[in-house]
């Protein structure tokens, strides 16, 4: 069994990032800015834009952070979207999610500028992915993509067998294991809530992106021998001896499922940091096709 480990491949993406923003700097061109807006105090959402903003800071990126009241307006949400989306400096946009319940997620990724949509969720940018066109691909499973290719795991001809469906991670998942590209080419099935006997289907697969957000719901006999496992599930559990109270779960039960792999990601240190490369490479993308 091997590790995709996400630390030391995201570390080599923002290595080679860094490098390249250096360069650009050198020929006093725009160094990339990602600006970010944070609405709320979601615990999980501040850990993960804190992150980001960090990640930036560290390939020497410029990034903004806008935070704004749990109990801003749609409206005035959407008015501080349309300034970044007009501002000539800011290349890239992300507005974390989960929003608060007044506020539509489908009316805000729409007002994003395609053009600056460093987190893929766009109509624009999906429709370009599923086309197969150059866009932006959104960051978790764009970041499983570049975890593949740096372990140059062999994807073609495999069977992919992708749990969960959202918008953000099990369906560009699937679209993006199916392509004509490498890593790509596998034959695909999608498994949700509604999937009868989902074990059936694992037990073919030479590849599982178990992405549903059920802690351990993956167990070793639901897997053949040599499966390669991609854990994308966070969540929270209690955990009182922990100083914050919890620690963080994935969806494969690791201790059983990864003697039986030939490759598994950790959790944490396998998707998690690779979705921050991603975004970083997409926001370099962004400021690049201004260049
Ligand atoms: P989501 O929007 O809640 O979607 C979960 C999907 O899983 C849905 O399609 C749902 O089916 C399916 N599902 C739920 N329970 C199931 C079950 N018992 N059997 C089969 N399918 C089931 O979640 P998400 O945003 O995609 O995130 C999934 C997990 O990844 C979460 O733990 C999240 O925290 C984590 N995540 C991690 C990263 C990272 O960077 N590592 C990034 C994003 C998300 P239905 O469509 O039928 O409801």
């Amino acid at each position: 069994m091997q590790i995709l480990d996400g630390k030391k491949a995201s570390q080599a993406i923002r290595d080679e990032l860094k490098l390249e923003v250096a360069q650009l700097a050198a020929e006093g061109k725009k160094i990339p800015h990602l600006a970010a807006i944070l609405v709320g105090n979601n615990g999980a959402s501040e850990t993960y834009v804190a992150a980001k903003v960090k990640a930036c800071e560290e390939v020497g990126f410029k990034s903004t952070l806008i935070r704004l009241e749990e109990n801003i307006s749609e409206n005035e949400l959407l008015a501080q979207i349309e300034e970044l989306n007009i501002d000539p400096d800011v290349d890239g946009i992300l507005v974390q999610l989960p929003l608060p319940g007044h506020i539509s997620d489908e009316k805000v990724i729409n007002s994003i500028d395609p053009d600056k949509d460093v987190d893929g969720f766009h109509p624009v940018s999906v429709g370009k992915m599923v086309l197969g066109s150059p866009s932006f691909v959104p960051a978790t499973p764009h970041g499983i993509m570049l975890l593949l290719q740096h372990y140059k795991v062999e994807t073609s001809g495999k069977h992919a067998v992708v749990i969960g469906r959202s918008n953000i991670v099990g369906r560009p998942m699937s679209i993006l294991l199916s392509g004509n590209s490498n890593p790509g080419n596998c034959t695909v099935t999608v498994c949700h809530s509604k999937t009868k006997n989902i074990k059936e289907f694992c037990l073919q697969a030479d590849i599982i992106v178990a992405a549903l957000g059920r802690p351990e719901f993956l167990t070793a006999d639901m897997l053949k021998e040599g499966a390669i496992v991609i854990d994308v599930g966070i969540t929270r559990v209690e955990d009182s001896s922990r100083k914050s109270g919890f620690r963080l779960k994935g969806d494969v039960h690791y201790e059983t499922v990864a003697p039986k792999c030939s490759w598994i990601t950790p959790v944490p240190g396998g998707v998690g940091p690779m979705t921050i490369a991603a975004l970083m490479k997409n926001t370099f993308t962004a400021c690049r096709m201004k260049n």
